[in-house]
């Protein structure tokens, strides 16, 4: 599915886009030249296994390295959360991080040059499941987002639009975030003010990235929020919902699945969102260094922190 028109310039899932392209990265063809050393194009020298995942770079990775330890991080939490676990026969997913910005663009103007250029995607085709993203201060952040992708395509299938990036939303932080996005619930308030209501009906039917909105994730990331962490019967509803499109991705939708009015109550969870125990003061991994802002020029000051702006949302 095509996310490509994000204003955000997510990472975002590309699970139909032109199975050739992957084909050939996959086969090595193309290489860096000049200033790149001729380095293959798409890394393959060093792999790290871990869990459904297998991590190819370029230079060594440690298998406790940061990034490795988010995916580990993430699948547990998905599994704790939604009760999702991955067939331990199921084809890995194949997790490319190629060494740089630079790099990264080179080969999406080679693969992809339609494409604007993005942070990372996920492709997926059948079985074979990719993420394609490059070292940056950024990366555990956007490794859980595709990650969160795969996880559901390989657990579940295909999810509808917004149920799959509302919850890569809610998992890209770390996992003692709890799923709590501080930026989108910094700006939901001003979404309010402006005169948004949430509308689940209305998310249920964008079949494209380029019909979602910035606040469509936002309300996306919201719904998910509400319904994991609001009260049993929406969680229920969630997993509920899960389990059915597991069997058939015509499941009837889950606002239908929920009693009452939900728009109401859904504001009210926002409003308690300040009030969400989370542990603030659990010892900062120096190593995470998660960023949500569109792709900055490479001079650009570094943002800061997912924890830093977990605790300026709470004001502490
Ligand atoms: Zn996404």
């Amino acid at each position: 599915m095509d996310r490509i028109a994000s204003p955000r310039q997510r990472p975002h899932r590309l699970a139909r886009w032109p199975w050739f392209a992957l084909l050939g990265a996959l086969a090595g063809c193309a290489t860096l030249g000049g200033a790149q050393g001729g380095k293959p194009l798409v890394p393959t020298a060093f792999q790290v296994r871990t869990g459904p995942y297998v991590v190819c770079t370029n230079d060594k990775l440690d298998a406790d390295a940061p990034v490795v330890r988010q995916l580990q991080s993430l699948e547990v939490q998905v599994r704790e959360t939604l009760g999702l676990r991955v067939d331990p026969g199921a084809s890995p997913v194949e997790v490319y991080i190629l060494d740089d910005r630079r790099s990264f663009e080179h080969f999406l103007t080679f693969y992809y040059p339609d494409l604007p250029h993005r942070r990372a995607f996920f492709l997926a085709n059948g079985n074979q499941r990719v993420i394609y993203t490059f070292f940056s201060d950024r990366l555990e952040e956007d490794i859980r987002h595709e990650a969160t992708h795969a996880l559901l395509h390989v657990a579940v299938g295909d999810i509808p639009l917004w149920l799959d990036e509302g919850l890569a939303e809610y998992f890209e932080g770390p996992a003692e975030a709890k799923g709590l996005n501080p930026e989108h619930a910094g700006r939901l308030p001003g979404d309010l003010a402006g005169g948004w209501k949430p509308d689940l009906a209305r998310l249920e039917s964008l079949r494209t990235v380029r019909q979602m909105t910035p606040r469509d994730y936002r309300e996306s990331w919201a719904w998910v929020h509400y319904l994991l962490n609001d009260g049993r019967p929406q969680k229920a509803a969630l997993l509920g919902y899960l389990s059915d499109l597991r069997a058939s991705a015509q499941a009837r939708p889950i606002s239908g699945r929920l009693e009452g009015p939900t728009c109401e109550p859904m504001l009210a969870h926002l409003g308690k969102l300040r009030e969400t125990p989370i542990a603030l003061d659990a010892p900062r991994d120096p190593t995470v260094r998660l960023q949500s802002a569109p792709a900055e020029p490479p001079s650009s000051p570094k943002r800061r922190g997912f924890l830093t702006r977990l605790r300026d949302f709470f004001g502490s």
